[in-house]
């Protein structure tokens, strides 16, 4: 059976991926959040997960307002890196798992989650900041397959954030039920805080950033609370997206704590990552 292994809460932002580009990820300036990611490498490393599975959501990358899915999944072989805007960014396209997509798209309908397939998907940023800084391949392609799950922070109405918890919850089941022997690392990312229009642009809430990482790891369900007009206001706009990260902790053990942590209010956002081992890979359930 498989086994969830830990998981990984990460901002994700194309600031991040021009600081790595340009090999600035180790200047004193972005030390502080990307000496976390090297961490998380060192981890991954060590504990060797067979597959990643990325809840994020797409920036108008791969889906657009003829038809905007609240959740969807890939289930393909593999996905290309997305052109933003200036040219896909110079990696190849990230391997998929498409036996273990299809498994756990058919253990989440059975679980009332009705969720859009994918048999095509580009991957952007809310997928690929994070990931050149904790695969481990070294510069030989990716060692990491990942399984895509993208969700709707964009698009009103909104899934309620009660909606992402439980569907982690089911995540963790249908994981659990998967009947090979593989080990998963569930990765939610987005966030924290941070606006990127109108009067408040650029405002970075430090007293929220530094309440959700306590709360996501310590009482999860107290982030299940807020409106999506809470989040909006106390962190920003886009801060909407770290409802993703309850995915992640739905899929996680409730005894789950962080043995990695970062946390760094520069410029115009609050980047966060935290890493949390799963110290019961396999038993029961979160609730
Ligand atoms: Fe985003």
């Amino acid at each position: 059976m498989a086994r969830v292994l830990g998981g990984i809460g990460a901002s994700h932002a194309p600031s991040m991926e021009q600081v790595y580009d340009r090999g600035h990820a180790g200047t004193e300036e972005w030390r502080p959040l990307f000496g976390a990611f090297d961490e998380v490498r060192k981890w991954l490393e060590r504990i060797r997960p067979d597959v990643l599975f990325v809840v994020y959501n797409d920036h108008f990358d791969h889906f657009w307002l003829d038809a905007w899915p609240q959740f969807a999944i890939g289930v393909a072989e593999e996905y290309p890196i997305a052109d933003e805007g200036q040219g896909a960014r110079d990696f190849p396209p990230i391997q998929g798992h498409p036996d273990l997509s299809w498994h756990i798209l058919r253990s989440l309908v059975a679980d009332e989650f009705d969720i859009t397939v994918c048999q095509e998907m580009e991957v952007d940023h809310g997928v690929i900041s994070p990931l050149p800084m904790i695969d481990f391949s070294r510069g030989a392609g990716w060692q990491l397959p990942v399984v895509p799950f993208a969700s709707n922070v964009i698009l009103h109405p909104l899934p309620l954030p009660r909606r992402f918890w439980k569907l982690g919850q089911a995540l963790r089941r249908a994981i659990l039920s998967y009947p090979e022997d593989i080990g998963v690392v569930v990765v939610g990312t987005g966030g924290l805080s941070h606006q990127l229009t109108g009067p408040a642009f650029g405002a970075v809430k430090q007293d929220f950033d530094r309440e959700f990482l306590k709360a996501i790891a310590a009482d999860p369900e107290r982030i299940t609370h807020y409106t999506h007009e809470d989040l909006m206001k106390l962190g920003g706009t886009e801060a909407v997206e770290v409802v993703q990260w309850l995915i992640m902790r739905g899929a996680l053990p409730a005894s789950a704590v962080p043995h990695i942590e970062a946390y760094y209010a520069h410029r115009i956002m609050g980047y966060a990552v935290q890493a949390y081992e799963a110290t019961d890979a396999t038993k029961g359930t979160n609730a």
